[in-house]
């Protein structure tokens, strides 16, 4: 019989990115969803195949995982989701632990944390990935917001919580901070976001990656370092024009954000 030769890996061998996008049947507000478009699009301008696995409770856990990314929700949707969440506590820490990035939003922000209490006072457990702490209460936090970075700058985006969330260190550092008549984690600290490894938690909706691509090149990036030992963007020339398009667009929006 012949034998079936595999052919050899060549430059044009698909360069897969393995994204989970997480619960998006039930945490997936203000737009979040559009973090995954705007990585999927990104990764495939810079020549590489990511692969969007959808992942809701009780679905299978994909083998493969160079990316998490996980939207906001409201309280009953946090709700639904805990149990599943609960179930993929030792994956999620391993791959925090292993560098993978991710970007959790808002309600997911909440749950990666210790806990979340709302504002009726049931407290929905977190699986502890960021040191944090969240208690709702009957006033909202709500606006457009820009996030001062030392890793990317500006931030802009667009929060809407009733949960006050608190840093404890160990690892947990803000993302950013916010102006004096922004509230951000929680209204008091001017403290935005969390970080810890390649995490990031953040209240930004908006959706905030398209706003804010250079976020969206990070993830990206240490991904493809992550998998394939380096950052290796091949854009086509056509690629390489619509990558500026879309730098430009955000521009504008994180102008009228900011404004
Ligand atoms: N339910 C949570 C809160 O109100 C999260 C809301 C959100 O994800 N926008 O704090």
């Amino acid at each position: 019989a012949e034998a079936i030769t595999k052919p050899a890996a060549t430059a044009a061998e698909p360069r897969v990115l393995d994204i989970v996008s997480l619960y998006p049947r039930d945490m997936n507000i203000y737009g979040d969803s559009g973090n995954v478009l705007t990585v999927r699009r990104r990764a495939e301008l810079y020549g590489y195949a990511p692969v969007i696995h959808h992942y809701n409770q009780g679905d299978a856990w994909p083998e493969r995982v160079d990316m998490i990314l996980g939207g906001g929700g409201q309280d009953q949707g946090q709700g639904t989701i805990t149990d599943d969440l609960f179930r993929r506590s030792d994956d999620l820490h391993a791959l925090a632990d292993a560098g993978c990035p991710m970007l959790l939003i808002c309600g997911m922000y909440q749950l990666f944390g210790n806990y979340f209490q709302t504002a009726e006072g049931t407290r929905l457990p977190g699986i502890g990935v960021l040191n944090v702490t969240t208690v709702g209460q009957p006033h909202r936090m709500i606006g457009n917001l820009v996030d001062h970075t030392d890793e990317f700058g500006d931030v802009v985006g667009y929060e809407n919580h009733s949960g006050q969330t608190f840093l404890h260190g160990d690892g947990t550092r803000p993302w950013g901070v916010v102006d004096e008549d922004g509230t951000g984690n929680n209204g008091t600290d001017h403290t935005e976001g969390a970080r810890r490894n390649a995490v990031i938690g953040t209240y930004l909706h908006g959706s905030v990656l398209p706003k804010n691509p250079r976020v969206a090149d990070y993830l990206i990036r240490i991904a493809a370092q992550n998998r394939y030992g380096a950052f290796d963007p091949r854009p086509s020339a056509e690629a390489t024009r619509e990558l500026s398009r879309l730098d430009d667009l955000a521009a504008r929006a994180a102008k009228v954000a900011a404004s």
